[in-house]
């Protein structure tokens, strides 16, 4: 087969426009699956610092299999979804076990690793192994629905295959590693969902949605989110905990099986949903729940600041609550969730998503309080 005109343009443009990213350098299986992991949902250039530091920490599969989990897990901290973390963690034993520690070529076994779906599955047989396998990202149903002007809506699953079935006959003949990354990456520089920038785009004068002026209008969707606004808390309690008097805060860990289950957090409830609330019944209810769940009477919480989280579907502001717990007895979880005493110090010990590792910085770190001295005269 023949390279089309547009598919040599492209190529030639990423030849000369592509990031140098680190896993492109030398196209280790291991590498692109670790990024190909953290990529999902995640944009590059808020990845760079942890793939790097991953990489320091856990530079070959056998070295990320015999690591423990709390180490993984702190070593993921912002990224969210930690599931994936400990997917990442499980596979590299599986792999150490059952390939001594190579990464498997077969597509069919790499499909089978736990946390690889057929998007990462794809990526990492073209881009490791220059297999011709198919991957479909936003990145690519925009610039292909753009491209060809395809007006099916993309968020109807018959549809996305019509840009699965469309990618897999486009790669050219060994080219799957250039070609795939090449049509993400003119998506993510050149083919923006908003203001693609046409006049820079290698595939101009191939390209039917600038033909018709609309690029803006692929790729089609039936249907719009609804976002859902949550509003939530999350409360801070402190207690002097040793004999120098400096504070510690209650840390308590999720249940595994839960969402981000087996990370630590500071307490915190969901108070309502589509529901607007102002600051004082906002702050009932969290002393409501102070009490319910840890059968602390409190007088007042000190507002400490907000938090933004965006989920896919969720909108939620979670407000964070300072609690002091002096003279009030020995908190600690009705619903019998593990849970710690910890200074500031210490929170590097402890992994937390990445709204509590938030939640850990706004608190100060304190010196020890210095023991009174006899002073020679
Ligand atoms: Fe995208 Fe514009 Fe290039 Fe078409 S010409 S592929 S719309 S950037």
């Amino acid at each position: 087969m023949s390279l089309m005109a547009w598919q040599k343009d492209l190529l030639r443009w990423f030849a000369k426009n592509q990031r140098p990213l680190p896993w492109r350098r030398h196209t280790r299986p291991y590498e692109v699956w670790v990024s190909e992991i953290m990529l999902q949902q995640t944009q590059v250039e808020t990845m760079l610092p942890y793939f790097r530091r991953w990489m320091r920490l856990f530079p070959t599969i056998a070295a990320l299999a015999k690591s423990p989990e709390k180490k993984v897990l702190k070593a993921w901290e912002g990224l969210g979804y930690y599931s994936r973390a400990r997917n990442l963690h499980e596979t590299a034993k599986r792999i150490v076990r059952e390939h001594g520690g190579a990464f498997p070529r077969d597509f069919e076994t790499i499909l089978s690793l736990k946390g690889i779906g057929r998007y990462s599955a794809g990526a990492i047989a073209s881009i490791a192994f220059n297999e011709p396998r198919p991957i479909v990202d936003g990145n690519v149903f925009r610039v292909l629905s753009r491209l060809y002007a395809i007006k099916k809506p993309i968020d109807i699953p018959r549809n996305r295959e019509i840009f699965w079935k469309l990618e897999a006959d486009l790669i050219p003949p060994n080219r799957a590693r250039l070609f795939n990354q090449a049509l993400m990456e003119l998506g993510a520089l050149v083919c923006a969902a908003k203001n693609p920038a046409c006049a820079l785009c290698p595939l101009q004068k191939h390209c039917l949605a600038f033909k018709n002026d609309d690029p803006e209008a692929y790729p089609v969707r039936e249907k719009k989110k609804k976002m859902v606004k949550i509003i939530a808390a999350a409360v801070v309690i402190s207690r002097r905990g040793d004999p120098t008097g400096r504070p510690h805060y209650l840390v308590q860990q999720r249940p595994l099986g839960e969402i981000m289950g087996g990370l630590w957090e500071f307490p915190e409830w969901k108070l309502a949903k589509d529901t607007a609330l102002d600051p004082e019944k906002i702050k009932h209810l969290t002393l409501r729940r102070v009490l319910s769940d840890f059968g602390m009477e409190s007088n007042g919480l000190k507002e400490m600041g907000r938090i933004k989280r965006n989920y896919t579907h969720h909108l939620e502001t979670l407000h964070v609550f300072g609690v002091p717990a002096h003279g009030r007895g020995n908190p600690a979880p009705t619903g019998g969730w593990p849970f710690a005493w910890v200074t500031p110090e210490k929170f590097a010990d402890y992994p937390f998503s990445s709204a509590h590792a938030k939640i850990a910085n706004m608190i100060p770190l304190t010196p020890p309080v210095a023991t009174a001295t006899t002073s020679p005269c």
